[in-house]
């Protein structure tokens, strides 16, 4: 059976280049009838947090990829470090009782004697001494293990990126345990990988080179390695990889800008794989339907925010009124503007042709909660009209046919002409040179208030 896994570390938010990955692993999992696993990488005791996290958990939620099995590598120190013990008596690692900055000033030295910084066996047992033997039993230290790198050359076929070798000589020993006790990435990658039965690693080219240091970990181990997929990275526009200076970056940015999952979902899909049938817009059943690794490009993607908020407007017009309110109505509560929900589903509905995220409602809508600031000036006859409408619209039901109707009569008795009318009326109404149509805008404004606006806006 298929099983794959997302493996984030909770050392940040959600980047939409991990929200990628979790969603191709996802979407194969679903596929094959297999099982997507998330497994939160929190070795790194200094940089993970538990709010991280939560909020990734939350993130991928929210992005709708639900996941058939949970872990947490802190909960599992123990095997890591039991299959650690194992390589050291099968001889296939060692222990080092070298502090950190011994482990680097070493490294420093083979560099300035002109050699490849790799570590071997010979080169760290000068450390081990009994006195630091005893030292590091004083202090309750542990030695850390390295892995004796087996030197060879390496190759497996990548099933996005084809065959990849690594040419032997290209790295030396490295370590397994550090003397906090706690594994490496990659050590507790490939524990992890086996233990689970992983059959497929999915994930960000960025790890294409460890891919070495874990099939020589599998080798010890005497594990099959999983098949290996590696998907290339997200650039920004200028073509460097995706970060923070291109803009937002994590899910929970996009969040809060309301653009919806369902548009993030399907338009991160589409960064680095393509339908066969080239659409578009795809729900997540369809391209659960027609995912596979090889529509994978093996080529980098642009992240083009702009098709986002394009994806995320179609999206967000096709939202049924219940659910558009619903989503909508913290976008314009957080900014005080409140009424019941009928009178605010008619004032949303007014943009929603024209929206490309839902933050964008509340400064677009403003007007209906804050009168405009204006004067403007009305001629005389116009003045009369409007008079007169004002009159006929206090009787008459409260419609649009009927709002139309009571216009109709007054500007033609005084010759108003239509066009400059209706423009500087919306502006009196609104402050603003454009929007909806004035039938509508009435009706939502309701009489006293579109009575209101008319008096305070009109200069004799
Ligand atoms: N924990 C790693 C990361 O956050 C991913 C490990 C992997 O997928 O092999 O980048």
């Amino acid at each position: 059976m298929v099983r794959v896994r997302f493996a984030p570390s909770p050392t940040g938010y959600l980047h939409v280049g991990g929200a990628r990955t979790a969603l191709f692993n996802y979407l194969f999992a679903r596929k094959e009838g297999g099982q997507f696993i998330l497994r939160i990488e929190d070795t790194d005791i200094e940089r993970s947090k538990k709010e991280y996290e939560e909020r990734l958990i939350e993130a991928l939620s929210w992005l709708g990829l639900d996941w058939d099995e949970m872990y947490r590598q802190s909960e599992r120190i123990k095997l890591y470090q039991e299959t650690a013990e194992k390589l050291v008596r099968e001889g296939k690692a060692y222990y080092v009782y070298a502090y950190p900055e011994e482990i680097e000033k070493t490294r420093e030295k083979l560099l300035q004697a002109g050699k490849p910084p790799h570590y071997n066996q010979d080169l760290l047992k000068e450390f081990d001494t009994p006195e630091r033997r005893k030292e590091y039993e004083k202090k309750g230290l542990r030695p850390a293990i390295f892995f004796k790198f087996n030197q060879k050359e390496y190759s497996f076929h990548d099933l996005i990126k084809g065959n990849i070798t690594f040419k032997e000589g290209t790295i030396g020993d490295f370590a397994l345990l550090r003397s906090n006790g706690m594994p490496t990435y990659n050590f507790a990658v490939v524990v992890d990988d086996a233990d689970m039965q992983i059959t497929h690693v999915i994930r960000g080219d960025d790890h294409l080179s460890n891919t070495l240091r874990q099939l020589a970990i599998y080798e010890a181990l005497k594990v099959p390695p999983p098949k290996f997929a590696h998907v290339s990275m997200i650039l920004g526009p200028d073509g460097s990889k995706l970060s923070k200076r291109h803009g937002a970056t994590s899910v929970e940015e996009f969040r809060s800008r309301g653009i919806l999952p369902q548009a993030l979902v399907n338009y991160l899909a589409l960064l680095g794989w393509s339908h066969p049938e080239g659409k578009e817009i795809i729900s997540l059943q369809e391209m659960i339907e027609a995912f596979s690794l090889e529509r994978v490009s093996d080529r980098p993607a642009i992240f083009d925010i702009e098709k986002l908020r394009w994806m995320n407007s179609v999206y967000i017009r096709s939202l049924p009124d219940d659910e558009y309110l619903k989503l909508a109505k913290p976008f314009l509560e957080s900014t005080g503007m409140r009424c019941e929900d009928e009178k605010l589903l008619k004032i949303i509905n007014t943009v929603k042709d024209r929206i490309r995220e839902l933050s964008e409602i509340p400064e677009l809508v403003e007007y209906f909660f804050k009168r405009p600031q204006v004067k403007v000036k009305f001629e005389e006859n116009e003045r009369e009209a409007l008079k007169q409408i004002i009159e006929s619209l206090k009787n008459t039901e409260w419609n649009k046919k009927e709002i139309v109707k009571a216009f109709r009569k007054p500007m033609k008795e005084h010759g108003v002409k239509s066009k400059e009318f209706f423009h500087k009326l919306r502006i009196a109404l609104t402050g603003r040179e454009e929007g909806v149509e004035l039938d509508v805008l009435i009706e939502i404004l309701g009489f006293e208030e579109f009575q209101k606006r008319i008096e305070e806006t009109l200069i004799s």
